[in-house]
């Protein structure tokens, strides 16, 4: 993997997705940008900005943003991959729940997954 696109001592933007948190939205799982910490809901979250992210920067790592997850994704060419421990907190908060956050997840959303 190549070390751009990748840095250490960064930390996470936050515990929950940013445009998410902006629009008081909510998400299934979230990714965690390697770049710049951007924290961004996965594609199967009804917006996928971590996706959106990656179109927008070029930013191509992310790596999961779930407790006991640290796979990452390479945008540029569509592999999962093992890399490096970014700076902490490496997941969000354990006792946040996946859909999230607690206050914002319609009733019906496993509907709105994708
Ligand atoms: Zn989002
Ligand atoms: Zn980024």
């Amino acid at each position: 993997m190549s070390s751009d696109g990748i840095d250490l001592t960064v930390a996470p933007s936050g515990t929950g997705c940013v445009e998410c948190d902006a629009a008081a939205g909510w998400w299934f799982h979230l990714r965690r940008c390697a770049q710049c910490g951007h924290v961004g809901c996965c594609d199967s979250s009804p917006s996928g900005h971590a996706s959106a992210h990656a179109e927008a920067t070029g930013h191509r790592y992310i790596q999961s943003f779930e407790p006991g997850e640290d796979w990452y994704f390479d945008y540029t060419t569509g592999d999962m991959l093992s890399g490096p421990e970014l700076a902490a907190p490496t997941s969000h908060p354990a006792d946040q729940p996946a859909p999230g956050p607690a206050d914002r997840v319609p009733a019906d959303w496993m509907q709105h997954v994708r």
